[in-house]
């Protein structure tokens, strides 16, 4: 989960209309997250949903507020519920800097730590925790399907790391900022996986930044 930028203007639906789907908010919303998920930065082509950040449930004068509107996957959105209404924005947070984001392949595990100390830290963790991990741990077919979708993603990543290491061509390299643009998939783990290794750290910094445009 990385920050995303949301363009200011509201979708005119929003004002003249009951609904929070309506076309223009979706258009607006893929165009404006790249179609990716904003929680989990899978890319979705047609499984997309409008996800409220605060639930519609328990904030009814949010439904139709552009600033609380996000684009998500059914997985994520369905996760999340009507619970979860305390996460981090990440129209306004650097999450990518506040949370720690690491695979573990080995044990097969996402963990995800707090840089600082909010309530909203630590519901943003539990929650990224809830849909990378299952629940105690154990996951169903579906949060195993999804985390190896997930696992395939950041390996191909790890591949091209290593191709480069062993062979650092221009064209290598090149290959590897290709894979941390911002319209690519899983950044929040890509981009830590460079901050934790200083020799890559000090030829991809500049390609970590969220809004690079
Ligand atoms: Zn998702």
């Amino acid at each position: 989960m990385i920050r995303v930028y949301k363009s200011p203007n509201a979708p005119r639906s929003l004002s003249i209309t009951q609904a929070y789907n309506g076309e223009d908010v979706l258009r607006q919303l893929e165009n404006d997250h790249y179609k990716k998920c904003y929680l989990c930065e899978r890319s979705l082509c047609t499984d997309f949903q409008v996800e409220h950040l605060k639930s519609q449930k328990n904030f009814p004068d949010l439904k139709q507020d552009w600033n609380n509107l996000f684009w998500s996957c059914g997985y994520c959105n369905e996760k999340k519920g009507n619970n979860f209404n305390n996460l981090l924005d990440p129209s306004v947070v650097n999450i990518e800097e506040e949370i720690k984001q690491v695979l573990n392949f080995l044990q097969k595990q996402a963990v995800f730590t707090s840089l600082a100390e909010t309530d909203a830290h630590k519901e943003t963790c539990q929650f990224l925790t809830k849909i990378h991990n299952g629940r105690n741990g154990l996951r169903t077919k579906r949060e195993e399907n999804f985390f190896e979708q997930v696992m395939g993603i950041v390996n191909d990543f790890y591949r091209l790391i290593n191709q480069y290491l062993d062979n650092p061509t221009e064209e290598n390299k090149a290959l590897v900022k290709e894979n941390l643009q911002i319209s690519k998939e899983c950044l929040g783990f890509k981009y830590w996986i460079i901050k934790n290794n200083a020799t890559l750290y000090s030829i991809f910094a500049n390609d970590i930044v969220w809004n690079k445009q």
